[in-house]
Order: structure tokens, then sequence, then C-alpha cells
């Protein structure tokens, strides 16, 4: 195992020579990541098919693009967010300067997920950067390849004393979670992230959990089935479900429910042809571990569509389950895989019922045209964010926060956010010797009992 304690530390050292600061540097780092992508997509593209036979489509959209975006709008306003911000005075500081400095944190930690381990790594590390702290980069080791990759690439592209990538499992992640860092930013499990936050508690470092949880899908009676199906089985089977914001299950009247399966058959065939096994678009589950947890929920309620597995491919087919109770494994535990099971609800009162009696989620979706019973749904639930009549979007929505609440995780982040988060907003007071101000402020000082209090 390497010395954690000493790579931290020459993080450290180089934070303190003062030369993530500077605007330049910044820009250069940031220049340089953008680059690592242009230079080294077919690598990043095979490492992510190694993974999780991920087609090159999905990886270009749902990992490259999206940290390059993300770069790249960093780039656009990066001098701005570095201004000190100004608030409006009132009258007792008029004569004053008053401004929030944008400091970084110093050395933080940034730990990905495997299930998007390109995106879920660096797109972080993009604002941390931003904000001129020191990165250590820690991948998910799950997604062997891709790991490697980011520990290759990384260290020829970005400054190596400030940005060191650390490879390893559970042990290591222990051991590095014992060093002092001033942020913690994770993605990943709740259960892992509950062990994040004791380690940071040790040093008082604040974090950024970006966990999981079940997110439900509302789907009223109402929609356009043509198009809402659509959204919903590409949204949970994108990445084979392996997505933290996937559908989890849906809530609908039995009616609905009937609709949907017969529509679901016919949108997956449309999708991946009679045979979704041969289909080069459909991902793989990353691991047996992952495979035989999914295969066990296939025993719960009865399968409408699909079923079929193959342990040899990691292979499961996308599947639709009916019939289910809200003990079963199945509604209890994040599924992250390509099965969708359906729950019956009359209302959107039930289904508020139903999502206010568990685990705030990750996501919210709701499917209706009904805008009054939509807003009903939003104001009376709690939920990290909520898409409406689609599926995915809301996270890559240019100016909104993304993060979870409750179990699904705390903090936000993605563009101007990322940079937030890696920033300590700095309240700064500057007054002079203006003889009118001291004047003015002459009441604050002893003998107070001469001052002609009126109460
Ligand atoms: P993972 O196993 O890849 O773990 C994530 C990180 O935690 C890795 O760096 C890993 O090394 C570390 N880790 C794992 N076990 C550890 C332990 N016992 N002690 C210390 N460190 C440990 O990912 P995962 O947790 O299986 O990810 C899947 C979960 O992540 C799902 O619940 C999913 O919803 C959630 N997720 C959330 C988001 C989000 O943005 N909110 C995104 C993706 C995934």
């Amino acid at each position: 195992m390497a010395d954690y304690g000493a790579i931290v530390q020459r993080a450290r050292d180089a934070f303190s020579t003062g030369r993530t600061l500077s605007y330049e540097f910044r820009m250069k780092q940031l220049k340089n990541l953008l680059r690592l992508f242009e230079e080294n997509e077919l690598d990043l593209i095979a490492a992510l098919e190694a993974d999780l036979r991920k087609s090159k489509m999905e990886s270009c959209i749902l990992e490259l693009e999206i940290c390059k975006n993300e770069i790249r709008q960093t780039m656009i306003s990066l001098k701005d967010w570095m201004k000190p911000e100004k608030p409006e005075k009132t009258f007792v500081n008029m004569l004053d300067e008053v401004g929030i400095y944008k400091d970084p944190y110093g050395v933080v930690l940034v730990m990905g997920a495997w299930n998007y381990p390109v995106q879920l790594t660096l797109v972080p590390v993009v604002g941390a950067v931003a904000a001129g702290n020191c990165v250590v980069i820690k991948p998910s080791e799950i997604a062997t390849a891709s790991a490697k990759l980011i520990g290759e690439l990384v260290p020829k592209y970005l400054d190596q004393e400030c940005f060191p990538v650390i490879l390893g499992g559970i042990p290591e992640t222990t051991e590095l979670l014992k060093q002092k860092f001033d942020y913690i930013f994770y993605t990943g499990s709740t259960t892992v992230g509950k062990i994040v936050r004791a380690a940071a508690n040790e040093h008082l470092t604040p974090v950024t959990l970006e966990l999981g949880g079940k997110s439900p899908v509302y789907l009223d009676n109402s929609v356009n089935l043509n198009i809402a199906v659509k959204r919903i089985i590409w949204g949970k089977l994108v990445n084979a479900g392996q997505t933290c914001i996937a559908p989890d299950y849906i809530l609908c009247t039995r009616e609905t429910q009937e609709k949907f399966v017969a529509k679901a058959k016919e949108v997956l065939k449309e999708f991946y042809g009679p045979n979704p096994k041969s289909s080069p678009d459909l991902c793989r589950i990353v691991s047996d571990r992952q495979f035989q947890r999914l295969r066990e929920y296939l025993k719960c309620g009865k399968v409408a569509v699909g079923g079929e597995v193959d342990a040899s491919e990691r292979y499961i087919a996308p599947t639709i389950l009916v019939d289910v109770q809200p003990s079963d494994r199945v509604m209890q535990e994040e599924i992250f895989g390509p099965i969708l099971p359906i729950y019956n609800v009359d209302n959107a009162y039930e289904a508020i019922k139903f999502i206010n009696s568990r685990d705030k989620p990750l996501a919210l979706y709701i499917f209706s045209e009904n805008r009054k019973e939509t807003d009903l749904l939003i104001r009376n639930t709690s939920s990290g964010g909520v898409g409406v009549n689609d599926i995915l979007f809301h996270a890559a929505a240019e100016g909104l926060p993304f993060g979870g609440v409750g179990c699904s995780g705390m903090g936000a982040y993605h563009g101007k956010f990322t940079f937030d988060t890696f920033t300590h907003h700095k309240g700064t007071l500057i007054k002079d010797f203006n003889i009118i101000g001291e004047s003015l402020a002459a009441g604050r000082y002893p003998p107070y009992s001469e001052k002609g209090l009126t109460f």
C-alpha cells in the first residue's frame, strides 16, 4: 500500500506554495483536462466497454461529452465565479466594503463510483480544480479498466503534486480516509456514505455525499403512453439500470399498468430487437456480486416481461415485475439493474403517501399532463430533484443543482454548484479610518451608562 500520508502531505505542500490560486494555473489545468478527453477518446471508450460493455453512444453522450461540457462551461465562467461577490449593503455598512471572498478549501478528496466511472470521478474534479484546490482523486476499483486508465492519464495532463490519483479497493480507501482532508466529495452507496462521513467527522471535514436510493415514477392515467413508455424504458435501461437516478419503480393504477406493459413489450422490441441479449446497446451487470443480488429480485411478484438471465455474461433481460408487495426485497432495496417493478396506487394522493413513507429519493419522476396534479406531487414530497415527463434529463439541465436529500445524500453539484461546493465563502468587512464613520459608530464605546438608552 502506498504511503497516503506522504501523498496528501505532498499535495498540502503544493497547496501551500499558492500556485493553485491563480486564474492562469486553474485555466491551464482545465485546458489540459479537456485535452485528456480529446486525445484519449478511444481508450476511454474501450475502458468503459471493458467494465460495463457500454456502447460507444452511451460512453460518448453520458460520460465523455458530459465531462467536456462541464469543463468548457467552467472555463467560460471561471473568472466571474472567482471574483469576490458584493452583497447589498444596509445603512449600518454604508461606508464600508462588504465582500464574499472565494477561498479554496485546500486539499480535497474526490471518490468516484463505478457506474459512470469517468463522469462521476472527473466532473467533481473539474469544480474542485476550478475552485483552486489540490485534489486527491480516488476512482472506484469496481470499474477496473476505467480506474486504471484514469490513473495513467491524469498524471500526464495535470500537475502531479497537486492532483494525485489513488487506486485501490476497500483496504486502501479505509487507509486513505484516515488522512486529514479539507473537503470530501463522495459518490456511491448510502452504506459507504455513512463510513465516509464517520471518517470525515474525525477531522471535522465537510462532506458532499452523492448517494442512491429508490427513485419512483408516478404515472398518471392521462399521459401519452406512446412517448411516456419510451422515455421510461430508455431511462431505466441506459447502463442496464445501473444509474443512480434510474427510475426504480412505477406507481400507477392497475389499468395504466396493463397499458404500460403492453406498450413496453413493443418498445423493447423496437429498441433491442426480438432478442435483447444480442443487442449491442444493452450493457452488462458490472460484477458477479451485483448480478446475484439482482437475480434474487426476480423471485418477487410476477414477471410480466423478460426475466431471462445468463450468468456467464452477467446478462439480465429487461424485466417488468407486477403484483409486488411493499415488503418485497425489490421494493425495499435500490434495484440498480434492468428490473422495473410496478406497484398499484389509485391516485396521486396514494402515491404521495407511499413516497413519503419511505426514505427520500434521489429523483422523483412524474408523468402527467395535469399541471395541478404535478404541482401537488412536487410540493408534497421531498426528493433530491424532480423530472416531469422525462427521465434523467433534469440532471443534465444547466443551472440546476444535482444532489440528494436525507438518505439520498447531502450537498449538490454541477456547473457553478460544483465550484461553490469546493469553495469557502469568506465573509469580509473592510472599514477605513474615516472620521464620519468613526463618529457614527462611537456609541459602541464604554462608558455605556451615559449613552441615553431609551428602554
Ligand atoms: P463503489 O463500490 O464504486 O464505491 C464508491 C467508492 O467507495 C469507491 O471509491 C470505493 O473504493 C469506495 N468504497 C467502497 N466500499 C468502501 C468501504 N467499505 N469503505 C470505504 N470506501 C469504500 O460504488 P457503490 O457504492 O456500489 O455505488 C453504487 C451506489 O452509488 C448506488 O447506490 C447508486 O445509487 C449510488 N450512486 C449515486 C450517484 C449520485 O450522483 N448520487 C451516482 C452514482 C451512483
